[in-house]
């Protein structure tokens, strides 16, 4: 008897093993702590359903703790792009322009004095946007403003006249809230063709982030085509570190 239980437990063990590999990216080793990384936040708020592009506050901020205890070195897009030494810095981006950034995301990572950079959609419709004077606030605590096109425009399906008009338009939007310099781009949904990336390049922005998912070093990634860790609401922490370490939770 002792020892059908012995084979049943070992049985168990082995499926629990095949479940987790068929289901998470254990497979893939760690990458370097050293390599960089840019993470793509969206909404923080209160809420009981953290799912999708929405953050409970509890979640967004053990994440920025635990990043700080590791080692962290907070930067904008813009800072680490220009760093001599790069090593173990971790950019936070938040897409969209959202007014919970600065209400809930900003007590999280004012802690660590900790930047962020922002890609504001100025004309963007159904949500709760950041205002001129929260902009002027966070950027008065070293946070960054790209942008995000005028009106979250879906690049691929808009014409390239209007595509061309929605990128220059949002950089002159974003400088005349910020008064600053607008060197960051972020297509929105991620999606955009090879002649966007041109359009973004010549409407003068220095970098521009994107949704793929992967961590690497500086010199073998596009500036105009930045890959990303997507830090979505229903991460658990062991997903979180999954994709920290590996660039994604799901295989
Ligand atoms: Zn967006």
């Amino acid at each position: 008897m002792p020892e059908l239980l012995y084979w049943l437990a070992l049985l168990i063990a082995v499926l629990v093993t095949l479940g987790l590999l068929a289901r998470y990216n254990l497979w893939r080793p760690p990458r370097p702590k050293a390599w960089p990384r840019v993470l793509m936040y969206h909404s923080v708020r209160p809420t009981n359903a953290s799912a999708g592009i929405v953050m409970d506050v509890p979640r967004f901020a053990w994440q920025i703790d635990w990043l700080a205890r590791h080692g962290a070195r907070f930067v904008t897009v813009s800072q680490l792009l220009a760093a001599d030494d790069p090593r173990g810095m971790v950019a936070i981006t938040f897409d969209d322009g959202y007014a919970d950034n600065y209400w809930h995301a900003w007590p999280a990572l004012r802690r660590y004095a900790a930047p962020a950079t922002v890609y504001l959609a100025p004309e963007i419709e159904g949500i709760e946007r950041l205002t001129p004077a929260m902009i002027h606030e966070l950027q008065a605590d070293g946070w960054e403003f790209g942008a995000h096109t005028v009106r979250h425009c879906h690049l691929p399906s808009t014409a390239p006249g209007a595509a061309r008009d929605e990128i220059t338009d949002s950089r002159r939007a974003v400088e005349a809230i910020t008064d600053r310099p607008c060197r960051s781009f972020s297509y929105p949904f991620g999606k955009y063709r090879p002649e966007h990336v041109e359009m973004v390049r010549a409407a003068g922005f220095e970098s521009a982030v994107t949704t793929r998912k992967a961590i690497a070093p500086l010199e073998r990634v596009d500036r105009l085509e930045l890959p990303r860790l997507s830090m979505v609401g229903q991460m658990n922490r062991f997903e979180f570190w999954l994709t920290y370490t590996r660039g994604r939770y799901r295989v």
